[in-house]
């Protein structure tokens, strides 16, 4: 890529074209495009083997994935209907939980890794809670076990999104292993892409066939239908992607841990920028580069780092601003992001989220770097 094309915060990872082609061409013949058909069955049994989860099922995307979880597992059925969750995430997480006609309850994160705070849970259960819902946020592994204790004194269940995390271990142990399930997403843009797509890991295995009803209308059988279900089903052609895409997946976060590990080089040591470098238990997949823009040090807000990489075509994201819990369609609806959320806002309003992708040119991080470094310590001493 030359220094003049725009860098945009994420590029599709694509197998070779012949690959995919070759992949697809049973499907000519066989006329089968969707419904379980061969290549949904190969993927769905290869991801799973991949992720090193029990129980794993496709879906059309993660957003639907996590919605059906929620239907599935009947939160809000015995007039409990709160979920604990974090603000500090894409909108599909809280929409989903509103939609389903749950209650979010926002705690805050942890100014280190940006998930949701253990220690701030507890204090937010109440007798109508069902359910904890945090978010493995730029595949930074939540904090698992002290989240499992809390929802075993209280009788909760523990969904993990974790549609950022596909790929990532800690201490060697598939991420869709913790808790009652965990939401992936294959979209276009994240670390492994089906172009869209999702799937769920679940622990409990009585649960695989009603999920596998709710994802196509809640048919059990031809004349049989048993759930008012849905259509989430993952189609032939998006599973032949991500057979061709799984297999060279390995070497895309190879890829983009060099480009990481150059970010965390340039860009450490620098007064009023915060990087998050993964600790050495956990097995990254370098999904995203947020840093943090400490206006106090810098001189300068977030805005204008973001505002000066535009002018360069470097398109960095505000992931993730605003909090969902400020967003214009819940205006109103829950207490202020400064008093429930204080640190989530502070970071949603310091946070930029830096162009990676396994094809990234070193001497372009390098670029982006500088002018991260030049912008933001305009400030005169
Ligand atoms: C991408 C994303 C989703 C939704 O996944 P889709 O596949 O786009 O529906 C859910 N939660 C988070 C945190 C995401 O980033």
């Amino acid at each position: 890529m030359t220094n003049n094309d725009k860098i945009l915060v994420a590029r599709s990872s694509m197998p070779p074209f012949e690959e995919y082609c070759e992949e697809v061409k049973e499907l000519w013949d066989s006329h089968w495009l969707t419904n379980k058909g061969v290549k949904h069955r190969q993927f769905e049994n290869n991801v799973k083997e991949y992720l090193d989860v029990d129980q794993l099922l496709l879906f059309v995307n993660g957003h639907s994935a996590l919605e059906c979880i929620l239907e599935t597992m009947d939160l809000g059925k015995d007039g409990r209907n709160e979920v604990v969750t974090t603000p500090f995430t894409f909108a599909s997480t809280t929409h989903a939980i509103v939609r389903k006609g749950l209650k979010p309850v926002f705690g805050d994160i942890r100014k280190d890794d940006y998930t949701l705070d253990p220690d701030k849970i507890e204090g937010l259960i109440t007798e109508r809670t069902c359910a904890i819902l945090p978010v493995h946020v730029y595949g930074n592994i939540c904090s698992v076990d002290r989240i499992q204790e809390i929802a075993d004194k209280h009788d909760l269940k523990v969904i993990y999104d974790a549609a950022h995390a596909f790929g990532v271990k800690r201490n060697g142990v598939g991420i869709g292993n913790y808790g009652d399930a965990s939401t992936f997403s294959f979209h276009a843009t994240k670390v492994f892409n089906t172009i869209e797509g999702g799937a769920i890991a679940h622990a409990d295995e009585s649960l695989s066939s009603k999920l596998a009803q709710w994802r196509n209308f809640g048919i059990a059988s031809a004349e049989d239908v048993v759930y008012v279900g849905g259509n989430s089903k993952m189609n032939e052609f998006a599973a032949a992607m991500g057979l061709c895409n799984l297999r060279h997946v390995d070497s895309e976060i190879a890829k983009r841990k060099i480009v990481a590990e150059r970010y965390f080089q340039n860009l450490k040591d620098v007064p009023g920028i915060t990087i998050t470098i993964p600790p050495d238990n956990i097995q990254s997949n370098y999904a995203y580069m947020p840093v943090l823009i400490d206006p106090d040090v810098c001189g300068v807000s977030r805005d204008v780092v973001f505002e000066e990489l535009a002018k360069n075509n470097i398109a960095a994201r505000k992931y993730f601003y605003p909090l969902t819990s400020d967003f214009a369609c819940y205006t109103g609806m829950f207490p202020s992001s400064e008093s429930a959320t204080p640190i989530a806002k502070k970071v949603s309003d310091q946070v930029l989220s830096l162009p990676i992708y396994a094809d990234l040119a070193i001497s372009d991080v390098d670029r982006i770097c500088d002018i991260v470094i030049s912008s933001s310590s305009s400030v005169s001493h």
